[in-house]
């Protein structure tokens, strides 16, 4: 009874939303946390897993001293404050009415989706809404002999999955390097530092890794939520499957990142449909995780896959795997090598630290079902890389636009450090 009812709300907060077109976020306060004991992290982790219609936390990290961003409704916020404020933890509220700071995206996306694109002059420091992105895609196809265009699969509404391999020279057998961008929909400086590293390839400059590799980009594995961050609610972060609870509507979405088939959906929290890290009904149950799969899969089978990088936001944290066990990877030393020579190369072009090391350690918290841990578990690459670009909570998600290129610019300088030294 009790389940039908909150299955019910869920429903018809879920109707209001498609109603109201953009989702608004009015009175909704964002509140930095900074844990100082293990106690801290206990009490944070509860209000995660006892609230999620009116918390959402926008950070995973579950490690002392870090910074834990999340948005809480106005109706919870009072009890929610005196919570924090009775556990003794320590927190500043960023704003009381993030509404404010949503607005100004949706502003930004509406322009984007209006404002025709000068082909011929690309603005690399941008968010483009995805069919914009799409076309700019092709038109580096059709200008660049070394670009092909492509699709890897089709999403639940029926959009493509782009795919954009670069080699300068097919007749020459490479190894290959992937790029996965976009997985997480609100994750935008993801898909505009993966268009940023094309850039840099098709320039010029990008010549010495392109003698020795083939690479392949995913810049928007999740198409409909990425859509979706711009037509309806910015700070979506799963696909967009629609799930339904016996004959009713639930939560929509399921976590991409939590659906690949690696300990798949051991995390408790991972399992209901309303939380933001919603697993699925059964591993690569969607049609972008079985397009990504498929994808790897095959190209195994005609080349050496040396490293995949696995682009997301924000936090700066430069990760290998594991994040589903606290056990090292196969070539731990490598990869404890090549992380600091990156966080090196990233600190040298404008000074940005970026911690690094295993899943699991850098941010304390199991994590079933993510792709980094299933292309190391299935030994697909020689080496994957999970990237959480900046920053450290300023912004969070609403990185501003001028941040594209700095952002781009010192994480390429450490892709190419890794890949001159793997
Ligand atoms: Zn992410």
């Amino acid at each position: 009874m009790k389940n039908t009812f909150w299955i019910s709300v869920i429903s018809l907060t879920y109707i209001i939303h498609q109603i109201c077109g953009f989702a608004r976020f009015d009175r909704y306060s964002v509140i930095k946390a900074i844990p100082k004991r293990l106690g801290d992290i206990d009490h944070l982790t509860q209000i995660k897993h006892r609230f999620l219609n009116d918390v959402d936390f926008w950070s995973e990290s579950n490690r002392i001293e870090d910074a834990i961003l999340f948005d809480v409704s106005p109706r919870l916020k009072k009890n929610l404050i005196h919570y924090l404020d009775k556990n003794r933890i320590n927190y500043t509220i960023l704003t009381d009415n993030l509404e404010q700071w949503v607005e100004k995206e949706r502003l930004y996306a509406t322009e984007s989706m209006k404002n025709e694109i000068n082909l011929d002059s690309i603005d690399y420091e941008r968010y483009y809404p995805f069919e914009k992105y799409v076309d700019i895609l092709k038109y580096l196809h059709s200008k660049h002999s070394a670009a092909t265009y492509k699709t890897i699969g089709s999403t639940i509404e029926g959009r493509m999955i782009p795919a954009m391999v670069i080699n300068n020279d097919r007749d020459v057998k490479k190894n290959a390097v992937v790029f996965e961008c976009g997985i997480h929909a609100r994750e935008w400086i993801s898909h505009a530092s993966c268009l940023w590293f094309i850039k840099e390839l098709l320039s010029g400059d990008g010549k010495k890794l392109l003698d020795k590799y083939e690479f392949h980009f995913i810049p928007i594995l999740n198409p409909d939520g990425y859509v979706y961050t711009f037509t309806h609610n910015r700070m979506w972060r799963k696909n967009r499957r629609r799930n339904y609870f016996g004959l009713s509507v639930a939560c929509d979405g399921v976590d991409l990142n939590r659906n690949f088939d690696i300990n798949f959906c051991r995390d408790l929290a991972a399992r209901s449909m309303c939380s933001q890290a919603y697993c699925g009904s059964y591993a690569f149950s969607e049609k972008e995780t079985q397009s990504m799969r498929d994808y790897v899969l095959e190209l195994n089978k005609t080349a050496k896959i040396d490293a995949y990088f696995a682009l997301h936001s924000f936090t700066q944290l430069w990760m290998y795997p594991y994040g589903f066990t606290s056990y090292e990877p196969r070539s731990i030393g490598q990869y404890r090598k090549l992380s600091k020579l990156a966080v090196e190369a990233i600190r040298n072009t404008h000074g940005k630290t970026y911690r690094w090391g295993s899943i699991f350690e850098t941010m304390r918290y199991l994590v079933s079902g993510a792709s980094l841990d299933w292309i190391e578990s299935q030994n697909l690459a020689d080496f994957s890389f999970a990237i959480e670009l900046r920053d450290t909570g300023e912004y969070g998600f609403l990185l501003p636009a001028n941040q594209i290129r700095p952002t781009s610019e010192e994480v390429w300088s450490a892709i190419e450090v890794v890949l001159l030294n793997i």
